[in-house]
């Protein structure tokens, strides 16, 4: 296991004279936090005794209910019994790889990928072998032909991992087109589909994308969070599995943690079933929208050419590709010191590549923070061209 290249950015990054376009945090402070607290306390008061004893390991009975009512707004059919609560969807993946993995197995995954997910394909030891993507999403025929070659040279593909919606980092969204070509590659060649979707309700001009899973049941794990639809400080997240994979999450789980916290499951159930929970995730859509522009508008206005960025409509990043001959990690430190911080592109990468990268997040600064932080980005780009 290493630090992400994240984790080490988080402490500079959060010093107040410093822009932050690194993190990837959910802007909390637009939710109610009066009605929140409100609602814990009446938990306490009306259900204390469950919310402060054990729970069972797949989760509360009541809430997976729930959870399938969320799901069905990306047209997924699935009842509660084939729904694992987990300790948000990060806890989901490492459950998901812990079954999975042997080490060396293959996961095939975008390129650039959830540095999360690396992270723990890693610690699993898993072969992560990236499938090329540009605007449109993940390029079907480079699944296939990753498929092939690996099953060719005697390697175990054992899934597909994909974030298909609003990708973390690259902000762009697989088309219908391909969503079926996707499904179609990995049904042929027996490969399993790990579909991770926390930004799917987010986006910013169109009704929910159709998931993945609600297309192919058996041959998606869907995962789901709770973390930017409403807050990441409940660590919740789920996974809805395929019967015989649910019921190994399920161990996993309880081998894990016992169970997850009953007080935060409860808590994120009562605000389901008595707060106005789409008008929220609205309230995010427009905020995160606006962020999006100021973004892009700065970029348009301010980069140097030889610049290029993704344009994401939903989610919470934008990708970039500096010019010809430019690193983003070498930039790194004189941006810092310019009172600006992003990610480079390497650390989305289980191999050498994304040195010319960067992910610029607009979900936390203000529009006006989020333009100033680009015009000191572009200053210290516009200055290593000249040298
Ligand atoms: N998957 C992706 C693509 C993410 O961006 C994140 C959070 N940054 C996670 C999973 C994990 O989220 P959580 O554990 O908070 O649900």
């Amino acid at each position: 296991m290493v630090a992400s290249e994240i984790r080490a950015l988080f402490a500079v990054a959060s010093r107040p004279e410093v822009v932050s376009l690194a993190g990837g945090m959910p802007y909390v402070n637009a939710l109610p936090l009066d009605t929140v607290g409100e609602l814990v306390a009446d938990l306490v008061a009306r259900r204390g005794t469950v919310a402060l004893q054990y729970g069972s390991g797949q989760g509360d009975p009541q809430l997976r209910e729930q959870i399938c009512e969320v799901m069905r707004l990306e047209g997924i059919d699935a009842g509660p019994d084939d729904v694992v609560v987990t300790v948000g969807s990060q806890q989901a993946l490492d459950l998901i790889t812990r079954i999975f993995i042997d080490p060396g197995d293959v996961i095939l995954a975008e390129g650039p990928s959830y540095v999360g997910a690396l992270g723990t394909f890693a610690a699993y030891q898993a072969s992560v072998v990236h499938v090329a993507m540009d605007d449109l999403g993940l390029i079907p025929e480079s699944l296939a032909e990753s498929i092939q070659a690996l099953t060719a040279a005697g390697r175990r593909v054992k899934f597909l991992y994909t974030v298909p919606t609003f990708q973390n980092p690259a902000g762009v969204t697989l088309t219908l087109e391909r969503r079926r070509q996707v499904l179609d590659i990995c049904h042929r060649a027996g490969v399993l589909v790990v579909e991770d979707n926390p930004y799917g309700l987010l986006g910013f001009d169109a009704e929910p994308m159709r998931a993945l899973r609600a297309d192919d049941p058996d041959g998606v794990v869907y995962l789901g969070s709770f973390s930017k639809t409403l807050a990441p400080g409940f660590r919740v997240g789920w996974a809805l599995a395929p019967h015989p994979i649910k019921d190994k999450l399920v161990l996993a789980m309880e081998s894990a943690v016992l169970s997850h916290s009953s007080f935060a499951q409860l808590a994120v159930g009562r605000y389901l079933e008595t707060q106005p929970w789409r008008e929220q995730i609205k309230t995010f859509r427009e905020l995160y929208r606006e962020r999006r522009d100021a973004l892009l508008g700065a970029l348009t206005a301010l980069m140097p050419p030889g610049c290029s960025w993704t344009q994401p409509a939903g989610g919470f990043f934008v990708w970039m590709t500096l010019p010809e001959g430019l690193d983003s990690k070498a930039i790194l430190p004189r941006a810092v010191a310019e009172r600006v911080a992003f990610v480079p592109g390497t650390g989305f990468y289980a191999d050498d590549s994304g040195a010319a990268n960067m992910r610029l997040s607009y979900c936390y600064p203000e529009p006006d923070r989020i333009r100033e932080g680009v015009r000191r980005l572009a200053g210290v780009i516009q200055q290593e061209l000249v040298l």
